[in-house]
């Protein structure tokens, strides 16, 4: 018997089963996949995010999981009218495989059990005990008095559970070998409705360029897609030698009406799979916060299961507000998100 089974190792179930097994909770971490586990993202670390590991894991973020240009100075954006907007902010580009590992590590020192290779596929609660199915190549069970739900946006675990359809964005990126007239050390992201249903996007990692758009629809993404490489090729001299990697991921679509799904019995959802999600993709910093802060409410109402999930709300209500305030940034600058302004 677990005090918690944590459903997913990336940034949200990482942080939640360290929280929770450093202050002496007994913690089971499943993850799908063999660890370390690939996760498409651009890999940047948000000064935010670098407080946050600091906070949460008592050291900085490793070199050893950074790739080249580590250092990370902040985002352009292009607006849909074509102007851009600078912010700089000192970050870091990482390879998630490397740092989402690194943050298993730091959970399993503290003392959190962790089995990868292994799907939570469904969950039922009785007389306080939620009892959770687990599948490596047997299907078992395992029983906890709580479950954090942090499988990121895939979600068929939430979506057994609660039998809802998310709404999603595609996400759709290139690495390649190959030379632009920008500078490596910022995260571009290009607005313009003719160049994707959402945004598009230009990073470099380890020398290989990565360019990539998102859509709602998928049929449409081999047409964005070679717009938005034209117009790479036309104003920043894109040069492609060759292509070395595709890489197709889902993304929450976060809409003007979006709620986040705080949890359902003794289930908290943390992370993206709760609908915690900045604009242009940045996740991990609320990821790690939301799992953070579900845990200190399981930790604080442990024998009071009625008041966690509110509990878990007023903490998260701060992130909640900065994310809100994230989206009508975006939606000021530009009339793509002109819907997400409140
Ligand atoms: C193309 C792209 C680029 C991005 N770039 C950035 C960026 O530069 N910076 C940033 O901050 N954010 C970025 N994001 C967003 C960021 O990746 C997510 O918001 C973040 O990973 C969410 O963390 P999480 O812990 O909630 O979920 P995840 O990181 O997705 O982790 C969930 C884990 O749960 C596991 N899992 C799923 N289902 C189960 C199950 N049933 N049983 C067991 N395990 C399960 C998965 O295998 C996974 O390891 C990007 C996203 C995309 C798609």
């Amino acid at each position: 018997m677990y005090d918690a089974i944590i459903i997913g190792a990336g940034p949200a179930g990482c942080t939640a089963a360290k929280t929770l097994s450093e202050n002496g909770y007994k913690v089971l971490l499943v993850e799908k996949f063999k660890l370390p586990r690939y996760k498409s993202c651009s890999g940047q670390l948000i000064k935010k995010s670098l407080d946050l590991v600091r906070e949460y894991f008592g050291e900085d973020v490793p070199d050893f999981t950074t790739c080249a240009p580590a250092e990370n100075r902040g985002m352009i954006f292009t607006d849909d009218k074509g102007a851009t907007f600078r912010f700089e902010q000192y970050g870091l580009n990482v390879w998630r495989s490397t740092f989402d590992n690194w943050l298993a590590e730091k959970a399993a020192k503290s003392g959190a059990e962790i089995r990868d290779n292994t799907s939570a596929i469904s969950a039922s609660e009785s007389g306080g005990i939620v009892t959770v199915t687990l599948k490596v190549e047997r299907i078992y069970t395992e029983q906890a008095r709580y479950v954090i739900d942090c499988e990121g946006a895939v979600g068929a675990f939430k979506r057994k559970l609660l039998n809802i359809t998310p709404q999603y964005i595609l996400t759709f990126q290139t690495f390649s070998q190959g030379s632009i007239d920008l500078d490596h050390h910022y995260f571009y992201a290009f607005l313009q409705p003719e160049l994707s249903e959402y945004d598009a996007w230009f990073n470099v990692k380890d020398d290989q360029l990565v360019l990539g758009v998102a859509v709602k629809d998928k049929s449409k993404i081999e047409s964005y897609y070679a717009r938005f490489i034209s117009y790479m090729e036309k104003n920043y001299g894109l040069k492609i030698e060759k292509q070395l990697k595709i890489d197709k991921w889902i993304m929450p679509h976060i809409r003007p009406d979006y709620t986040i799904n705080y949890g359902v019995g003794r289930v908290l959802f943390a992370g993206e799979i709760a609908g915690f999600l900045n604009p242009m993709g940045e996740g991990i910093s609320a990821a790690m916060e939301s799992g953070h802060h579900a845990a200190v409410s399981i930790i604080n109402n442990f024998d009071n299961p009625d008041s966690i999930c509110s509990d878990y709300k007023e903490r998260t209500a701060l992130l909640y507000d900065y994310m809100k305030r994230q989206w009508n940034l975006i939606a000021r600058m530009t009339d793509t998100f002109n819907e997400m302004k409140v």
